[in-house]
């Protein structure tokens, strides 16, 4: 039999073993938490990770939210108040393009947004991901005023390490130095933290209570049925992603498919750890 063939076969059988995995590992669709979606760069210029929306994409996907009734509250609301009409937009890393091209989109809509910036590295170029140099990151005005319009700003460390590698002196400089930082541009408490590539483990949990955080975001829920305070999940879209995802996704059906889509991102993002060591 030809290796081609056998390859074809195999992409279907580990895809199917992996939504089991999901299912069985998760407990299925995840009724009881807040609806986060979550973007990196909103761009037209295209990187080689993946982790962007070009411009028109990410607009079809606000007037989807729009026309659908969903409406975007308050950070610390939402996670307290939340319904199914509910729901965060997150922005990792807080690319200048989203100040550039995602607010005036949302704010025309009447959306706020949440953005995580890496402190070390406002308004610089992301040296630490795949294709490095390209991106800028927000400068200290852009986030001032991003605040100012009724968006959420959380923290993403210092230097966007994995933070499982690190000292316990490191880790706790990395999680109360950018609080800090960001507390003083915006002038507001910066009660949450976002894991860079959403890696953690109970140290890091506890660690990011120590610092003074009233909760954490990771990348997906451990299990869709107890949620997890200091490691709550999200969805993230990709420039594969279309309006029909998004709907999958923020409707939370149906199990087949809300699998499907869970078991795609968490593969995506379990590649995106590698960004920083994998140049070009
Ligand atoms: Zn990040």
């Amino acid at each position: 039999m030809d290796e081609s063939y056998l390859i074809l076969l195999l992409i279907p059988i580990f895809y199917i073993i992996g939504w089991f995995i999901w299912y069985f590992r998760t407990g299925g669709i995840p009724y009881n938490s807040p609806r986060i979606i979550s973007f990196h760069k909103i761009t037209n210029k295209p990187e080689f990770g993946g982790t962007f929306c070009t411009n028109s994409q990410f607009k079809k996907f606000m007037e989807f939210l729009s026309k659908n009734k969903y409406i975007t509250i308050d950070l610390e609301k939402h996670l307290n108040h939340y319904n199914d009409k509910t729901v965060s937009i997150f922005f990792d890393d807080a690319h200048e393009d989203i100040y550039n091209n995602a607010f005036p989109i949302m704010k025309t809509l009447g959306f706020t947004g949440v953005i995580a910036p890496v402190t070390g590295f406002i308004g610089e170029k992301n040296l630490w991901d795949r294709g490095g140099g390209v991106f800028r990151h927000m400068n200290e005005e852009q986030i001032r005023i991003l605040s100012e319009n009724g968006f959420d700003v959380i923290s993403h460390t210092m230097t966007h390490r994995d933070l499982r590698k690190l000292t316990d002196k490191e880790l706790l400089y990395e999680m109360s130095e950018s609080k800090q930082i960001l507390e003083s541009i915006i002038k507001k408490k910066v009660d949450y933290i976002l894991y860079p590539y959403g890696l953690y483990n109970n140290r890091i949990r506890f660690f990011a209570k120590k610092a003074g955080y009233k909760g954490a975001f990771a990348s997906y829920n451990k299990s869709n049925k107890i949620i997890d305070k200091y490691a709550m999940g999200r969805n993230t879209m990709y420039i594969i992603d279309n309006v029909f995802d998004l709907k999958i996704l923020i409707e939370r059906k149906s199990l087949l498919l809300y699998g499907h889509e869970e078991t795609k991102g968490r593969i995506i993002n379990w590649f995106s750890r590698f960004s920083e060591v994998i140049k070009i």
